[in-house]
């Protein structure tokens, strides 16, 4: 059996998804740039999109390195080739690609059996619960990466602990959260379809990820703590420690220039899309996206579209790679002739974080993905929420009701992707995007206080990265309990 090195060398597990391995990318930079070793579990396809993060590191001297694992789709029922969360033909497949994401646990531990020196600590993805067991056996330290916010964590925690919605009988009657600094009201229809099962499938995968987050020696959370303190100390109760290390695409920026994915089909030049940004005032452009994974039916695209047209912005409107039908591309022709300099399209991936960072974007219609959350609140950009799934509708009461930096659109439901995709429910009306476009870009009234506060917001997620900030120093804090020293 491999022994435990001196030399400190960081393991990171990721789970195969855009959402998950950008941030765990950034992590990698962060502990390289903090002066530790690091290997990422990457399969090939997922390594070749961030192979400019290797390139990068190289030139820094920082030492990141990529551990390539065969994806095991043909094993697991999936086809060639999807080995990202993205690249599946439809949610459905989800299950299948979690399977496979579990077959790499032998792989792993062939690999550490055969190492010199094992791994001083692994940083692992809540959805990978065995590598829990990884780390017993070759006796490694473990913690989970968090790619939500303690404010999610903890109102996830509280529901589920106290069974507080169990006892609601209707879906649309809102209860309070328990034990929250805040009070945050839910409806059961808000609720992730997970947490409203009592068996199943997902039920028992919620509750191995529960256990080995449990069983780690703390968690780490891509998030900073004076935008969440009260979460922070809250969520502090339920796990054995909590370090805040964001928003890591902030320090990522400071380190060296973000470079993200190679080979999503773009449709559109980055340089152009800037371009676009810069024909424009300060403040005056909509961005447009939902994520890595949404699938949203064309009939719903076409009515967002209506609305965009409707409303008096300059928009970027990304349209992801699985959403682009050709019925949709045939509807489009005349909409993006009639929009012709005032709003353009992107179809596949955009470069988000460089659109967000842009002085003329002055809003972002988001699905509120974390990721996406913290990006906008890094740029201080308000936010327009439209939540679809898992815990988007608890980053939405973060965004609108805590944190005053949005405008709800008015979804009033949890529309599990799988249940979009199967019925073609028309979530949202063109008024309604109008209407929220307009309420955002107000000038003065709410529209500046949100404004304002996104400003304040970004100021301070922005001195969280610098040296002698939270984050970064909660960085060094996390290296130390491993080393027992700061690094050089
Ligand atoms: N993203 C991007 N370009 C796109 C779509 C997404 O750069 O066209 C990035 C975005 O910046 C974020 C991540 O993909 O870092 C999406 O993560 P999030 O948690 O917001 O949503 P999810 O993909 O999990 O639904």
């Amino acid at each position: 059996m491999a022994s435990q090195t001196h030399q400190p060398h960081f393991l990171l597990v990721p789970l195969m998804s855009q959402s998950h391995l950008i941030p765990f990318t950034e992590m990698a930079k962060l502990l390289a740039s903090n002066g530790v070793s690091v290997t990422i579990v990457l399969t090939p396809l997922n390594a070749a999109r961030f192979n400019k993060v290797i390139d990068q590191a190289k030139a820094l001297n920082l030492k990141i390195h990529f551990h390539l694992l065969p994806f095991p789709c043909a094993e697991a029922g999936l086809p060639e080739g999807c080995e990202n969360m993205d690249t599946l033909p439809s949610p459905e497949y989800q299950h299948l690609f979690f399977a496979a994401s579990n077959m790499l646990k032998e792989p792993i531990e062939k690999w550490l059996s055969e190492l010199e020196t094992v791994p001083t600590c692994i940083v692992s993805d809540l959805c990978l619960p065995w590598t829990s067991n990884v780390a017993s056996k070759f006796k490694i330290p473990r913690v989970v990466l968090h790619t939500i916010s303690c404010f999610s964590l903890l109102c996830s925690h509280n529901i589920i602990h106290s069974k507080v919605h169990e006892s609601v009988t209707s879906m649309s009657k809102p209860f309070v959260v328990p034990d929250l600094p805040d009070t945050v009201e839910f409806t059961k229809a808000q609720l992730p379809e997970v947490m409203k099962q009592d068996s199943g499938a997902w039920k028992h995968a919620i509750d191995q990820f529960k256990k080995a987050e449990l069983s780690a020696e703390g968690v780490l959370v891509n998030s900073f703590e004076e935008l969440e303190s009260m979460y922070v100390r809250g969520y502090e109760k339920v796990v054995r420690k909590v370090w805040c290390i964001g928003p890591l695409s902030l320090h990522s920026k400071l380190m060296l220039e973000r470079c993200r994915i190679v080979d999503n089909k773009v449709s559109m030049d980055k340089s152009e899309c800037l371009n676009f940004l810069s024909s424009n005032k300060p403040c005056s452009v909509v961005y447009v996206c939902f994520g890595s994974l949404c699938h949203i039916l064309a009939s719903q695209l076409k009515e967002l579209a209506l609305g965009l047209e409707a409303s008096s912005h300059p928009f970027i409107w990304v349209i992801g790679k699985n959403d682009c039908s050709q019925e949709l591309e045939e509807w489009l022709k005349n909409f993006e002739e009639r929009n012709r300099g005032r709003g353009v399209i992107i179809r596949g991936w955009a470069p988000q974080v460089e659109i967000l960072s842009h002085p003329a974007t002055g809003g972002f219609l988001s699905h509120c993905g974390w990721n996406s959350t913290l990006e906008a609140i890094s740029a201080g950009v308000p936010i327009i929420t439209w939540p679809l799934t898992a815990e988007q509708f608890f980053n939405e009461k973060h965004i609108v009701q805590v944190l005053k930096i949005g405008a709800r659109i008015g979804v009033e439901a949890v529309d599990d992707l799988m249940q979009t995709y199967k019925a073609g429910k028309m979530l949202v009306k063109k008024e309604q995007v109008k209407k929220a476009i307009e309420e955002l870009m107000e000038q003065g009234g709410k529209g500046e206080q949100r404004r304002n506060r996104a400003r304040e917001v970004k100021q301070m997620a922005h001195k969280a990265v610098q040296d002698d900030g939270s984050s970064a120093l909660n960085c060094k804090l996390f290296i130390q309990q491993f080393l027992g020293q700061l690094p050089n």
